[in-house]
């Protein structure tokens, strides 16, 4: 639970005002402690104890975990509410496919190349699943290291699993640069493992055969100075999978228990049957908070519908999604092309320029910021002027791009098209169809009278 900063600042040396933290006052620095927006290490005169105390209570109530490295890592945990309504999720689970040492080469290859193609552009983001999940199944330790070996060259986070400690800690020290996860990590192993860990800081996945379980673990691995951890509470169908995940993060989150201040992860591979029961398991995991999910494969049809759930989620809901105001180019465009304006609610934009492109007019699509609200919103809230528009085209530099000045206007906002003009000298306003169902019919036409 968060720590007040009349709290923090009775901690403080309490010296007078001697500003050498850049605040001026002690209690100013614990204001800002609290909120954030300060380091505990800028006061040079705590003791260590009070330091190391207040670094832990102002320590995010689930701890971040880095699964990864460079681009492709995936970041995990840092949650600070229960409910997405209350404020917003932050850092959206990572899904995994999982690749048994067991399966073929032909297998290992299918699966890395679903992981790396079905990659789906969506209202300006890239979805795609993020990590790989090698598991030792075989026996034969050298096959194991084999194909950790050749999936590190995939340049994916990676996801080690064995139950076997000592194949766990040589494949992780083929590519301990690269930050895999090691699990599990269970009251069999732990005391063996913590050593091997402290000597190369990767993150680890906990698993116990319940939450009660997870408690002494995470809290030795604290004391020995290892924290990065996912936690796996061993939940053995999709009703416990619910249970335990939404006990840990009220846990985390409502009584601020530390032991449990960790993201999750969860098997839907091992808990579920067949595809369809591990796809609801998928999903019910995305809602049900977990951080990392690993399924045992997916397809376009099943890893689609889990990214746009997950991205749903994971989208801020006090801001409505929005793309950058600029012109954009779909097709290739020549200065012969159509230039079109909307707003930049990412839906609308998503919408349009679908519609552009099927078409297959190459055209330009000038984008205005509204704010993230659709045309007709936008214009009756007044960031759909004629003169905010004007401006944003002129400021665009699509003026050097074509040799026509004519701009098709949305027809839901025909009222604005005197206003327009007056605001672009030289251009001609076009309105257009009022929805962009209408595109389909009007561009390709209105491209041919462009071209007379
Ligand atoms: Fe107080 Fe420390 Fe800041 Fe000095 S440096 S004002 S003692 S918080």
């Amino acid at each position: 639970m968060p720590i007040s900063g009349s709290e923090i600042v009775k901690m403080l040396p309490g010296k007078k005002p001697c500003k050498d933290c850049g605040f001026p006052t002690c209690f100013a620095f614990a204001m800002k402690l609290a909120t954030g927006g300060a380091t505990v290490d800028k006061c040079p005169y705590l003791s260590p104890e009070v330091k190391a105390k207040l670094e832990d209570l102002l320590a995010p109530a689930i701890k971040l975990v880095t699964i990864g490295s460079g681009d492709n890592k995936v970041q995990v945990g840092n949650e600070e509410v229960i409910y997405r309504h209350e404020k917003t999720y932050v850092h959206p689970p990572g899904i995994a496919i999982l690749i048994s040492d067991k399966e073929s080469e032909a297998r290992f290859e299918e699966k890395i190349k679903k992981i790396k193609e079905l990659q789906f552009p969506w209202v300006g983001l890239t979805l795609k699943a993020d990590l790989l999940a090698l598991q030792f199944e075989s026996g034969d330790k050298n096959k194991f290291l084999a194909l950790v070996k050749k999936a590190s060259s995939a340049n994916l986070g990676m996801i080690l699993i064995s139950q076997d400690l000592d194949a766990l800690f040589s494949a992780r020290d083929l590519c301990a640069d690269k930050r895999p996860l090691l699990y599990p990590i269970t009251k069999e192993n732990i005391d063996q493992a913590i050593t091997k860990i402290k000597a190369k800081p990767t993150p680890i996945g906990v698993q116990g055969a319940s939450i009660e379980e997870l408690i002494p673990l995470t809290t030795k691995l604290k004391e020995a100075g290892v924290d990065e951890a996912v936690l796996d509470p061993g939940s053995k169908n999709l009703m416990e999978a619910v249970r335990d995940q939404t006990f840990i993060r009220r846990a985390a989150l409502k009584q601020g228990f530390r032991p449990l201040g960790y993201p999750t992860i969860t098997f839907p591979c091992f808990i579920a049957k067949d595809g369809l029961k591990e796809s609801l398991a998928a999903s019910v995991s995305i809602i049900k908070f977990a951080g990392i999910i690993v399924l045992s494969d997916f397809d376009q049809y099943s890893l689609l519908p889990l990214l746009v759930e997950r991205l749903n989620i994971y989208t801020d809901p006090r801001f409505p999604m929005a793309v950058e105001e600029k012109y954009y180019e779909i097709g290739e465009p020549d200065e012969n092309s159509p230039v079109l304006i909307t707003s930049n609610w990412a839906l609308t934009y998503f919408i349009v320029s679908s519609a552009i492109e099927a078409t297959k007019v190459p055209s330009f699509l000038c984008v205005k910021d509204t704010e993230g609200l659709g045309v007709l919103t936008g214009w009756a809230a007044g960031k759909f002027s004629g003169d905010s528009v004007g401006a944003m085209v002129k400021k665009s530099g699509i003026e050097n791009k074509v040799k026509n000045k004519k701009i098709v206007l949305p027809g839901r906002v025909a009222r604005i098209k005197g206003e327009l003009e007056d605001a672009l000298p030289g251009w001609e306003v076009v309105v257009g169809p009022r929805e962009a169902a209408g595109i389909g019919s009007f561009l390709p036409e209105y491209v041919k009278s462009l071209r007379k």
